[in-house]
């Protein structure tokens, strides 16, 4: 049957993929069939299943397919790898996951090598570059037969002129040049010059020679008297063109590429068909010339990182406003240190002159410098630590000594990474490491219109196209922000998971299934619609999207949505709707589709308490790290306030780089790394600690879970101990600690799993062999308490858990916070290092929830909403409420139109990302921002809220 002949309606079953009877984690034997070549998304309250159908579902099966048919060593493994627990999967092609979490890469991943656009300038660069002379600042470009001809006839027509060139070295060393001359004259070249003088080659030149420049002599005779061999003698004029060019072939072909004109009664002209200038050789550029991983490119003096940490004054004298006896030095003003200095520091007022009781923005540089490098009475800052450094291997020290360093720029290259030859080559007039400090934005339209001739893109048209177009994903991306310098691991999840989305587009796939995890994060509703441009743009060029996504525009763009449900955990696992878009509304048992069409709206929290409200503020002014323009941030304290802006305003460098750092250093006395540079800070005093409550993964160790983070698996292994079972066999509760030997399962030191390494490929997990992933022993496991062993009890989910200890108030308690935030799904046991990002975080709110109740804390979220469906964004806006309610103050760093609305201030930057933002664009209450004309935000809230009446 050929394709015409088949009903439009009637798609062969192949062409879907099926999945039959999915029953991975909390999946109730699901079933069903999803469209190829279309844009799904998979939504529904957090831990209903979504990543176990998407990821452990489908993802793995195409993934284990994908294996298979690749490496004969992956496969002998294969079988002892969990399969999905499934009956069928068909349809499914090679599936990519495009995952956020952001690997741990080396720090000189950039984000020009991770989009390979950096690849592709380097080819670009080594094909059609111009060499610049650091010298002289002029192109070098080889010299050519015609070019010379050209220049020779223009500017001496009708003078006469020899044509030289230098006689090639001799063959030994300490010989004259006299047998290279012979065997010269051999091949018919009857004349040298010899300094300016042309003699015949013969008895007479070789008797000068010998006497003026002797063989054996200290240096070389040609450099003692300069010799060349004439090539021709001749009337420089159009009608001798033909002779002139043969002759000076002659002469680079003899003379190494380097031929040299005397003009009689003129100038001496010399042209080389090698590649240098002001005495220096240059190498032609090769693509390994650009690279900073390379021992042939990296910048010697920093090794291709382009920075070293150095000690930083602004660091070193936080407050200048201080006076040196008030302790502006804040090293010296450690207990350890205090007396001492301030001895030395008095001792240096009295006989040196050193101004001690002048605020040190109004000291003199010279006043400075004795401070940094010291005196006779005083140590000196920079030799202080430098005497430190010698105890290097304490780790106070080394902390010590970071907290007053900050990462700066090589001086060698500048930060270009790059040995100094790789930056003598200009396209368009400017060099690689000039074009990937520029954002993305700007970049593009330099590539719109290089300046390059004909020939140059004849060689490299092709390399430029594929840098256009790899500019122009990262622009749809939405990440025209970034610079292609920018180092990998400063990136958040999400901008890390647009760069490898962009790279998808480049690699030009089709038949392909992607599987996303909520691409929507981190970026600004204004973004949204390019994001799902991309994303069409995969979907027509022949591939399938299945996204994992909570965000309103996404769901509504999609092709077919899948809604799991109804709750979470074991009261999820089904499939409440999958279908066409269109038809989602209709259903009735979606909770999504009510929230779609606005039947429901997410309640914006209880009241909250006005507790430490009254007016307090705490203001942190000059803020000016990365892109901030100088920005006073004024945050009510006892409220729940929202910072917003595009992708790039400065958020993240606000809060997380700068508030954080800054407050945690005044509040704890902790070094949390280097803090961004900013004025000054006032009005901590009403808060008594701060906490940073970001999605970064709580441990790597498979041992630590949910009931170990809150501090809850003591009473269980208390409980277990206490058993008459556990007594006769003599385990304390030691013994069912999965940290310790004893009475874990040894072959798997109690994780459960097994490692096996890969090479060239990401490591295999496989279940322990021994206790089949049960993580104790046997006999551990004999002992029961209300019916269930240790293994067991690890494996209830939170809600279960909570009924199972009804009668254990404080473990019950932990459970109950786990519940408020959302948790209720979670098995107790679960390993925290398989939590994402959104769980994570709200782990960690739980547990300050958890503990005693917290009051003047600051708490700063990193989009809290990860991960949450409507439902579950009304539930974490009731616990910031709690929070808020109990006297602290939340800030969040947000999108969530929901989150934004209930909160009481917003403070929105912008207007754009990069340069084009770090201001303040509007602050106010969140009707406030509304009605601000130039913010972005302002008017998607604007919609919002005449959306609500
Ligand atoms: P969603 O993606 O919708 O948030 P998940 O698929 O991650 O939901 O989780 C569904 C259920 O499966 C939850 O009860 C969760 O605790 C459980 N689960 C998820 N991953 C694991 C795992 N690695 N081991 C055991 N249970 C898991
Ligand atoms: P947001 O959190 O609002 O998305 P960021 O604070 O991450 O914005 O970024 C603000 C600007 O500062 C952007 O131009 C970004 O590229 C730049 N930036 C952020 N972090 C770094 C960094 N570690 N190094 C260099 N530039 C950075
Ligand atoms: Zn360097
Ligand atoms: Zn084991």
């Amino acid at each position: 049957m050929s394709k015409r002949d088949s009903p439009p309606d009637a798609r062969p079953f192949m062409e879907d993929i099926l999945v039959e009877g999915a029953r991975e984690h909390n999946l109730k034997d699901v079933s069903l069939r999803l469209p190829r070549e279309r844009f799904i998304v998979v939504t529904g309250p957090s831990g209903s299943g979504k990543s176990s159908l998407a990821f452990d579902t489908i993802y793995a099966e195409g993934h284990r397919r994908y294996v298979e048919s690749l490496s004969t060593y992956a496969r002998q493994f294969l079988e002892r790898v969990d399969k999905p627990d499934v009956d069928r999967v068909e349809g499914i092609s090679p599936a990519i996951a495009i995952e956020q979490y952001n690997p741990v890469n080396h720090s000189r991943s950039t984000v020009g090598t991770a989009s390979e656009i950096y690849d592709y300038l380097r080819l670009l660069f080594a094909r059609a570059g111009k060499i610049h002379c650091p010298d002289c600042g002029g192109e070098v470009a080889p010299a050519t037969v015609d070019g010379a001809a050209a220049l020779l006839l223009d500017a001496y027509p009708d003078a006469r002129g020899f044509i030289l060139f230098p006689p090639p070295p001799e063959e030994d060393e300490g010989e004259g040049p006299e047998e290279t001359l012979r065997g010269l004259m051999a091949r018919g070249f009857v004349r040298a010059m010899v300094e300016d003088e042309a003699l015949r080659i013969g008895p007479a030149l070789f008797e000068r020679l010998r006497k003026e420049a002797p063989p054996g002599g200290e240096k070389p005779a040609r450099e003692r008297l300069s010799i060349r061999v004439v090539a021709d003698r001749l009337k420089i004029s159009a009608r001798n063109r033909a002779r002139l060019g043969e002759s000076l072939e002659t002469a680079f072909r003899e003379g190494g590429g380097v031929a040299e004109v005397r003009i009689v009664d003129g100038p001496r002209l010399r042209f080389s068909r090698n590649l240098e200038c002001c005495g220096r050789t240059f190498e032609p550029p090769v693509p390994h010339t650009f690279s900073f991983n390379n021992p042939n490119g990296a910048c010697p003096e920093c090794g291709g990182f382009g920075s070293a940490l150095r000690f930083d004054e602004a660091l070193i004298v936080p407050d200048p406003r201080k006076t040196l006896a008030q302790g502006a030095v804040e090293p010296w003003t450690r207990p350890r240190y205090r007396r001492h200095f301030g001895a030395q520091l008095q001792e240096a007022a009295e006989s040196e002159g050193l101004d001690i009781h002048v605020p040190w923005e109004k000291m003199s540089r010279r006043q400075k410098k004795m401070v940094f490098e010291g005196t006779e009475k005083l140590l000196g800052v920079y030799p202080f630590f430098e005497r430190l450094k010698r105890r290097k291997y304490k780790v106070w020290v080394r902390v010590l000594i970071r907290r007053y360093q900050s990462r700066q720029k090589c001086p060698a290259c500048g930060g270009a990474r790059l040995r100094p030859e790789a930056q003598w080559i200009k396209l368009g007039g400017r060099g690689i490491a000039e074009l990937c400090a520029m954002p993305v934005k700007d970049l593009r339209e330099h590539f719109r219109a290089p300046p390059l001739t004909p020939e140059q893109e004849a060689r490299a048209g092709d390399v430029l196209r594929q840098v256009r177009e790899r500019l122009d994903f990262l622009h749809e991306a939405g990440l025209e922000y970034l610079t292609l310098d920018r180092e990998t691991r400063t990136l958040s999840g999400g901008e890390h998971q647009r760069i490898n989305l962009a790279n998808q587009l480049g690699a030009r796939l089709a038949g392909t299934l992607y599987i996303l995890d909520e691409p929507t994060i981190g970026l600004h509703p204004r973004d949204n619609a390019r994001l799902t441009g991309i994303l069409k743009d995969l979907v027509e060029r022949g591939n399938t999207l299945l996204v994992v996504e909570h965000d309103r525009d996404l769901i509504n763009e999609a092709d077919h949505v899948v809604d799991l449900g109804p709750g979470a955990g074991e009261r999820g696992g089904e499939v409440v709707f999958s279908g066409p878009r269109e038809a989602l509304d209709g259903c009735a048992k979606s909770a999504t589709a009510k929230f779609l069409s606005g039947e429901r709206r997410v309640s914006p929290g209880k009241a909250r308490g006005k507790a430490g409200g009254d007016g307090a503020r705490l203001t942190l002014t000059g803020a000016r790290a990365n892109n901030l323009k100088g920005v006073n941030l004024r945050l009510p304290l006892g409220r729940l306030v929202a910072v917003t802006g595009v992708s790039g305003s400065g958020k993240s460098t606000l809060i997380r780089d700068t508030l954080y750092p800054a407050l945690a250093r005044i509040l704890h006395e902790e070094a949390k790394g280097p803090i961004g540079r900013f004025g000054r800070i006032e009005g901590f005093e009403a808060v008594a600690s701060v906490a940073l409550l970001d999605q970064s993964p709580i441990g790597k160790s498979p041992r630590s879970n949910p009931v170990t983070y809150l501090k809850g698996y003591d009473a269980i292994r208390r409980l277990f101990a206490d058993t008459p079972r556990a007594r006769s066999m003599g385990f304390g509760p030691g013994h069912f600690s999965f940290n310790a030997p004893g009475g874990r399962c040894e072959s798997c030191a109690g994780s459960g799993i097994r490692k096996i390494e890969m090479h060239f490929m990401a490591d295999l997990f496989i279940r322990c062999p021994d206790c089949e992933g049960r993580r104790f022993k046997p006999r551990t496991m004999e002992v029961e308490y209300k019916g269930k062993n240790i293994h067991e009890v690890l494996n209830l989910t939170v809600d279960e858990a909570a009924l199972f200890f009804d009668h254990a108030p404080s473990l019950l308690n932990k459970l109950l916070v786990l519940r408020e935030v959302g948790l209720n799904y979670l098995r107790i046991g679960q390993p925290v290092s398989t939590l994402s990002g959104g769980e994570a975080q709200r782990l960690k709110i739980a547990g300050q929830l958890a503990a005693r109740p917290p009051r003047n804390v600051m708490y700063l979220m990193d989009e809290p909403t990860t991960g949450l469906h409507f439902q579950d964004v009304e539930r974490l806006l009731s616990v910031l409420a709690r929070l808020v309610g109990l006297g602290n103050s939340v800030v969040v760093v947000e999108h969530n139109l929901d989150v934004i609305r209930a909160a009481d201030w917003v403070i929105d930057l912008g207007p754009e990302g990069g340069e084009a933002g770090g201001r303040i664009v509007a602050e106010g209450t969140p009707g406030e921002v509304a009605r601000t004309p130039r913010s972005h935000t302002g008017a998607f809230l604007k919609a919002c809220l005449d959306g609500a009446g």
